[in-house]
């Protein structure tokens, strides 16, 4: 199948769309079992689930920022570069992550958490 720039945003609003809708989610179950209620979160359970609730809402405020940046860069016409380098990126990867911000060279520097040597 050739690449499609049209594909890409359709598949990334469509992303968009359900973050919103499990951050949401996630939030109407967080005012229903933190809020006031009177036993404290000093039990280890609860502790755990809010820390599971805030770490899996974390993780999808930063997709979601992903997914905004990536569409932004669909109409700044800028797709499809690295945001650290400038390359571009792969399509095959494009295609597989359409929220990548990094060639794999830089991805696999930040995974690796090594500083980029200027060259
Ligand atoms: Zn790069």
């Amino acid at each position: 199948m050739p690449f499609s720039y049209e594909r890409v945003r359709r598949e990334l609003l469509e992303e968009q769309a359900k973050l919103r809708e499990q951050l949401k989610r996630l939030e109407a179950v967080e005012y229903d079992s933190v809020g006031y209620s009177n036993h404290m979160a000093d039990d280890a359970t609860d502790a755990f689930e809010q820390a599971v609730d805030v770490a899996l809402r974390r993780k999808f405020e930063t997709t979601l920022e992903e997914v905004d940046r990536a569409l932004a860069r669909l109409e700044n016409g800028t797709y499809g570069l690295c945001e650290a380098c400038g390359a571009r990126i792969d399509r095959a990867r494009l295609e597989a992550l359409p929220r990548a911000k990094y060639c794999m060279d830089c991805q696999s520097l930040k995974e690796y958490k090594v500083k980029a040597v200027s060259r």
